[in-house]
C-alpha cells in the first residue's frame, strides 16, 4: 500500500512525500492517532517507501525488488515489534540492536502501540535513537502519545491522523464492502470520521437489528404513555445487553436526528435521513435536549463507575418518559 493509495490525511502525504523526496526524513517517526484511524497503514506505507530504491518522487515505486519483497511480507530489513502480553519490553527492544548489527543499507523497525513500553525498554530506544545506527528508522504507532517519554517524542518527527470526511468513509464501505450507498452513508455517519470504526460497523451482523431495537424505544419513550411496569421491565432487559453501549449510542442519535429536524428541517444533517421520521412528532426541544444528555450522562456513569447498571438505566429511562409526559 503506497500513500497515494491510502485515504484522506493530505497533509500528512504531501509532508511525507516532501520528506522522502529530499531526504529530510528523521530517523524516528511517530503517528498516532485512535484505535482504528489507520496507523498501521500509513506506518507500513512508509517503511515500503524508506525501503524502496526508487523513491525519487517521494512515492515507492512497488516494482523494485525491495517493494516486491515489501509487498509479499517477506522483507529482511523491515521489523515489526508488538506488546509481549500487555508491555513491550526492554528485551524486545534489546532484539533491535542484534537484528541490525550489520552496517548499510536502509532498516526499518515498526514499533505498534509504543505507548506500553515498560520504563527499561524506553531508555533502551532512547539510548539507540541518541545515537542511531546509519540507515536505521523507527516508526513508532501510538493512540496514547502522551504516555511516551518526552525524551522519545522530542526525538520524534510527529504526525497524528485526523478523522476523514464522511464522503470518504462512505466511498471506502460501497467500494470495498460493496455496501449499498444507504447503508454506507449511515455508518459513515456512525464511524466518526474513522475507518476501522466503519468497518468494524460493517461487519457487525446484529447492527441492523440494534438500530431498529434503539428506534422502536425511542417511539416508545417519546409516545410519554408506557406503564411505570413495563419501563422498569425494559430497564432490566437493557441492563442484560452486552452491546449496551452501541445501543445507547443509536438510542441517542434517534434523539439527536429529532433535535436537528426541530431545529433546522434540513433532512441531510441525519444520521439516517431514511428513516419514517421520529422528528416529525412534534416534540418539543427542551425535552429532545434532555433526553440527549440523560442517555449521555447514563452512558458515562457506566463506563467510568462500578455503578448498578439496572438501576441506573431505571433512573434513565423514568425520567425521560416523565419528560415526554
Ligand atoms: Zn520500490
Amino acid at each position: 500500500m503506497t500513500f497515494s493509495k491510502l485515504i484522506g490525511q493530505d497533509p500528512l502525504r504531501r509532508t511525507l512525500n516532501r520528506l522522502l523526496k529530499y531526504d529530510r526524513l528523521s530517523h524516528a517517526v511517530l503517528i498516532a492517532g485512535p484505535p482504528g484511524s489507520g496507523k498501521q497503514a500509513w506506518g507500513q506505507a512508509l517503511a515500503m517507501t524508506i525501503l524502496c530504491t526508487d523513491s525519487a518522487s517521494g512515492e515507492a515505486c512497488i516494482k523494485c525488488p525491495s517493494c516486491r519483497q515489501f509487498a509479499s511480507n517477506n522483507h529482511p530489513e523491515y521489523f515489526v515489534l508488538e506488546p509481549d502480553g500487555a508491555k513491550l519490553k526492554i528485551d524486545q527492544i534489546r532484539s533491535i540492536r542484534n537484528r541490525f548489527h550489520l552496517a548499510g543499507g536502509k532498516k526499518v523497525c515498526l514499533i505498534k502501540q509504543a505507548e506500553v513500553m515498560t520504563a527499561e525498554a524506553s531508555s533502551s530506544l532512547l539510548k539507540i535513537l541518541e545515537e542511531p545506527p546509519e540507515g536505521l528508522y523507527f516508526i513508532l504507532l501510538s493512540e496514547q502519545p502522551r504516555q511516551l517519554f518526552e525524551t522519545i517524542l522530542s526525538r520524534c518527527q510527529r504526525y497524528y491522523l485526523h478523522p476523514l470526511k464522511q464522503e470518504d468513509i462512505k466511498d471506502l464501505l460501497i467500494s470495498n464492502q460493496a455496501m449499498n450507498r444507504e447503508k454506507a452513508s449511515i455508518l459513515a455517519r456512525l464511524s466518526r470520521g474513522i475507518p476501522g470504526r466503519a468497518y468494524e460497523l460493517a461487519e457487525d451482523e446484529t447492527f441492523d437489528r440494534r438500530r431498529e431495537e434503539a428506534e422502536s424505544l425511542a417511539i416508545s419513550l417519546m409516545s410519554g404513555d408506557e406503564s411505570a411496569y413495563h419501563l422498569l421491565e425494559k430497564a432490566l432487559s437493557l441492563a442484560e445487553r452486552e452491546d449496551l453501549s452501541s445501543f445507547l449510542e443509536l438510542l441517542c442519535y434517534a434523539f439527536r436526528d429529532g433535535l436537528v429536524m426541530n431545529y433546522c428541517r434540513d433532512d441531510r444533517l441525519l444520521i439516517d435521513p431514511g428513516r419514517p421520521s421520529l422528528h416529525e412528532r412534534g416534540l418539543e426541544m427542551p425535552s429532545l435536549e434532555a433526553a440527549i444528555c440523560l442517555i449521555n450522562h447514563t452512558s458515562y456513569e457506566l463506563a467510568a463507575t462500578n455503578v448498578n447498571r439496572r438501576l441506573l438505566l431505571e433512573k434513565m429511562l423514568i425520567m425521560m418518559q416523565r419528560r415526554f409526559n
